[in-house]
């Protein structure tokens, strides 16, 4: 028999909520100190702001400052109890959960484990390439970011290899990855790096469509690519990576680039759990869900964020793959949740869509909000003010804000440490 997790006796229903993400946390704090007994898992003992994971990537800020931990979000809260563990299946015929730590049962559960790479089955990217979703994932490419500049200096036959940065996937992350690398070959490489010569690096952004940040207007997505150009990053649009050995890589156009470094960040699917049954998943591993956030076939199984798929009026395909769907979802979860009234007279998710932006370097943004746009200084400082006000706690703010004034004035990225030296996978 499997061990059940420790959690003291309560006479109020249990819900298990799966993921401390941008939704899990939220419906977590909605349900402080109600009638709920609330259990939180998460295989990490913090929270991660991913929106700034690739300032973390590029040595623009602490890995601490863009995470916080999920204990000291709830600090107080009786009824909320975290556990740190990996989730491992569903039983949906009893309503319990195997986790590594022991089975726990629910009369609610909550999926809100988010999304993670897809590599569309390309083993030779999955191998070699270097994705961008976890904080570990931030600090592998800050390291070895660092040690290509290093062996550049040192080895002559691979310097043209670790002087070539290949990114692939112009949306938000990827178009957000290479202007920071293009910031730091402009600021830093001058000072630290004075034997390379800073006409010696090459970053590449490849995209497969005919314009980057496709989910936004063209005249947004032109200047990005004005920006991008600007600060020498050269984009190659209609171009699909074709494979990547570790040293070549391949494009449709017959284009071969050398390049140590390639970062992945054009594609993502839900992070989903064994035991839903595989009608309710949707291509891209996402669970389908109804406007109540019901999977598909249950009642009180319930998904939300990323790894959710409901469809509306507005969003046929389902709703982007982004924060604010995970907040709203989690809000409208807990109020139906709590409502003492009957299934059917819950109210039905609708996504406000408050605007999207993207930051492609110092004074270099580009944002939308309904029809207005906006480019330049402006919606950099409207990005920045957005990113730090959407922060857990206080002190990550402060350092957040700190460092950003920092790297303004100085023109610097300060966090250059390689700690531990990242190591390529083998198979
Ligand atoms: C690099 C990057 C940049 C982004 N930039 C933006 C942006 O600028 N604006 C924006 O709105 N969105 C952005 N996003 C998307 C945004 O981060 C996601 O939409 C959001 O995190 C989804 O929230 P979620 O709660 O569904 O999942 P997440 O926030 O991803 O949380 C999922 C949680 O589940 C946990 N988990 C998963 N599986 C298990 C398991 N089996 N057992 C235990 N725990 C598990 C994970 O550890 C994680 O903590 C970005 C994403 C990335 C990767």
């Amino acid at each position: 028999m499997r061990t059940q997790l420790e959690l003291p006796e309560s006479s109020n229903p249990r819900i298990v909520i799966i993921g401390g993400g941008f939704g899990g946390i939220q419906l977590a704090k909605e349900l402080k100190d109600k009638d709920f007994q609330v259990v939180l898992i998460d295989r990490n003992n913090f929270h991660t702001f991913q929106p700034l994971l690739y300032q973390v990537a590029t040595g623009g800020l602490e890995p601490d400052s863009i995470a916080f931990p999920i204990r000291k979000i709830f600090q107080g809260a009786s009824n909320i109890y975290f556990r740190m563990a990996e989730v491992l299946n569903i039983d949906t015929t009893n309503n319990t959960i195997d986790t590594s730590i022991g089975e726990i049962n629910f009369r609610y559960l909550v999926i809100a484990t988010g999304s993670t790479n897809n590599f569309f089955g390309m083993a030779d990217i999955e191998k070699n390439g270097m994705p961008l979703k976890s904080l570990k994932e931030a600090l592998d490419l800050r390291s070895l970011l660092l040690q290509n500049l290093e062996k550049a200096l040192n080895d002559p036959s691979q310097r043209e290899a670790c002087l070539n940065f290949v990114v692939v996937g112009g949306g938000p992350t990827g178009v957000e990855v290479a202007g920071a690398l293009g910031e730091l070959t402009k600021h830093v490489l001058p000072n630290d790096y004075q034997e390379l010569n800073q006409n010696e690096v090459n970053i590449y952004l490849i995209e497969s469509n005919k314009m980057i940040l496709s989910s936004m207007a063209p005249q947004s997505s032109a200047k990005a690519l004005k920006f991008l150009n600007k600060l020498g990053v050269k984009v190659l649009l209609d171009t699909r990576l074709i494979s990547y050995d570790g040293e070549k890589v391949l494009l449709s156009s017959g284009t071969t680039i050398l390049a140590s470094t390639l970062i992945w960040s054009a594609g993502v699917q839900g992070q989903i759990i064994n035991g839903i049954p595989i009608n309710a998943i949707q291509k891209g591993n996402r669970f389908i869900v109804n406007r109540f956030n019901q999977i598909e076939g249950f009642t009180n199984i319930f998904a939300i964020g990323d790894v959710a798929i409901m469809k509306e009026e507005k969003y046929p395909n389902g709703h982007p793959m982004v924060a604010p769907v995970a907040l709203q979802q989690a809000t409208l979860l807990a109020r139906n949740i709590l409502s003492v009234t009957l299934s059917n007279s819950w109210k039905q998710f609708s996504y406000r869509d408050k605007g999207s932006m993207a930051t492609i370097g110092r004074n270099k943004a580009v944002a939308e909000v309904g029809l207005i746009r906006f480019q330049g200084a402006f919606a950099w400082l409207v990005w920045m003010i957005v990113h730090l006000m959407s922060l857990v706690g206080f002190r990550n703010r402060l350092v957040v804000l700190i460092n950003w004034i920092w790297n303004y004035f100085s023109y610097d990225r300060a966090i250059r440490i390689i700690v531990r030296p990242f190591v390529k996978r083998q198979s």
